[in-house]
């Protein structure tokens, strides 16, 4: 076994699926303690495979839970060295004419309120404990640019790319380093109707033909690079934003999608 991260404490949201799953099963497996948080049942199914997980449930967008499961890693693994703020929502592909001002504030409540107050609270709590630390939290190419994602969506994504640039800079000389990952296509909980329709449609070798290497990515491809980030390999890294998406956004798209009734060209 693997002892990357030994007796390394170490915080993942949205560990109840995808992405957040593969990613508390690797820090496990790697030695470090976890405590993996989720709205839903499926943390437990998380933990139920590495006795050195444990399963909590809660909400990443409220300030009451994330500082309940900062308390709580504090208090169950005696510190704190790794967050990995993960927890995500869609909000669906509704165009800028369809949102309302709710939508954008339940997207933006998860996908980017969520990740600032993991960091208030889990780089406070590093900082009184004197230790250095490494947080990495989940963005995607939505951020980057548009088209990969609805429009509150996109806007979530670009905020905690430029979140982890400032909170990088807010933490300068403590050692706590803060970076993203940029996520492509994956096949989890969230891309899953997409999945399921290509395959019904017996069109799933279609699925990821827009990057180069023409296939949609795995959940644990994403966790071997947070991995790679939280780890001393990574020591140098710090408000980095690293695009894990088999190429994909190296290019512009060729074709414009359908807007406001507009004909493709
Ligand atoms: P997923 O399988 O749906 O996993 C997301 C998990 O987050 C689910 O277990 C979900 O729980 C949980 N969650 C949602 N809201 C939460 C909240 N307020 N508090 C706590 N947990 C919450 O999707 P995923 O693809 O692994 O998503 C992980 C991250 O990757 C997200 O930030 C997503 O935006 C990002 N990402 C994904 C892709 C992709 O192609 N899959 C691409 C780029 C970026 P419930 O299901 O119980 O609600």
């Amino acid at each position: 076994m693997s002892t990357r991260f030994g007796g390394r404490s170490v915080i993942v949201t949205g560990a109840g699926s995808g992405i957040g799953r593969a990613v508390a099963r690797l820090f496990a497996e790697e030695g470090a303690r976890v405590l993996a948080l989720d709205l839903g049942d499926g943390v437990e199914e998380t933990a139920a495979a590495n006795d050195a997980i444990i399963p909590m449930r809660g909400d990443a967008g409220s300030e009451a839970d994330v500082a309940s499961m900062i308390a709580t890693a504090l208090d169950r693994h005696g510190g704190l060295d790794i967050l990995c703020t993960n927890a995500g929502i869609s909000g669906g592909m509704a165009g800028l004419f369809e949102q309302s001002a709710e939508d954008w504030e339940k997207v933006l409540r998860v996908n980017l309120i969520g990740p600032f107050l993991a960091i208030r609270h889990g780089a406070k709590a590093m900082l009184d404990a004197g230790r250095s630390g490494a947080i990495i939290c989940t963005a995607s190419v939505a951020g980057l640019r548009a088209g990969a994602g609805g429009p509150a969506y996109s806007a979530s994504k670009a905020g905690v790319i430029n979140l982890v640039q400032t909170s990088a800079q807010q933490l300068t000389g403590t050692g706590i380093r803060v970076n993203a990952v940029c996520p492509g296509l994956i096949e989890t909980g969230m891309t899953q109707g997409l999945y399921d329709a290509a395959r019904a449609k017996g069109r799933e070798a279609v699925i990821g033909q827009l990057n180069p290497l023409r296939r949609g990515g795995e959940p644990g491809e994403i966790a071997n690079t947070i991995a790679f980030l939280a780890s001393d390999e990574a020591s140098y890294v710090n408000g980095h934003a690293l695009i894990v998406d088999g190429g994909l956004s190296t290019s512009h798209p060729f074709s414009r999608p359908r807007v406001l009734g507009e004909t493709t060209f």
